[in-house]
């Protein structure tokens, strides 16, 4: 099921969007202004962003720029007002997929919707950025920062966050992450990967002795909680 992040200030507006969206089948959550909109981005990891201009504070145009600088490239529909060439123009150069102009049909927005998605990469081509816990992960650059800057993460690292982010809440033992993750290509024991998580958890957890995020499944291994 889709995700679908609706930025959009007006309270009725966004309520009658999400009944749209959710008829059609889609999974959606609000975000009412610009701030939320960028957290949102981070924490619900949606599949397409409808993105309104007009928010009070930080703007769509704000919005589309600041998740575009982080490096997120989840697909964006702008909602731009009547007449506004400009808008639109600058919401393209922005990095947005699309625009509708409002007042729009919801037909027509729902046709733009799919068509964009069909554009975008699928759920399971994994996505570039990964919120886990305080860490912001980048897998197209291989990078990672929390709140004090850049933490240095190894590549096994890397595919352990990896295979947590393509399976939240999802079970998995040592023996799939050795199978996975190493192959076996080095006979690890599954020890190996209880160090691993304990070193995970020191970047991705607020407390690492308390993990909210990289929870162990008791005589079997560790699920990921967003
Ligand atoms: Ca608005």
């Amino acid at each position: 099921m889709a995700r679908i992040l609706i930025v959009e200030d007006e309270k009725e507006m966004a309520s009658g969007l999400r009944d749209n969206f959710e008829f059609e089948g889609y999974d959606v959550e609000i975000a009412g202004d610009g701030e939320e909109a960028v957290e949102k981005t981070l924490s619900y990891d949606p599949h397409l962003i409808v993105l309104d201009i007009m928010l009070p504070q930080k703007s769509g145009y704000d919005v589309c720029r600041e998740l575009r600088s982080k490096g997120i490239r989840t697909p964006i529909i702008m909602l731009t007002a009547r007449g506004e060439e400009i808008d639109k123009i600058l919401g393209l150069e922005l990095g947005a997929d699309d625009y509708i102009t409002k007042p729009f049909s919801i037909r027509e927005l729902l046709s733009r919707v799919k068509a964009v998605l069909r554009r975008a990469p699928s759920a399971n081509e994994g996505r570039a950025v990964f919120q886990a816990g305080k860490l912001t992960v980048h897998f197209d650059r291989l990078t990672a920062h929390d709140a004090d800057g850049e933490v240095m993460l190894s590549h096994k690292e890397f595919e352990i966050l990896r295979y947590f982010s393509d399976h939240p809440g999802e079970t998995i033992s040592r023996d799939r992450f050795l199978d996975k993750v190493w192959g076996y290509e080095h006979f690890p024991t599954s020890r190996t990967v209880d160090n691993y998580i304990v070193r995970l958890r020191k970047a991705v957890e607020e407390d690492p002795l308390h993990p909210r995020h990289i929870i162990t499944v008791y005589g079997i291994g560790y699920k990921f909680i967003r």
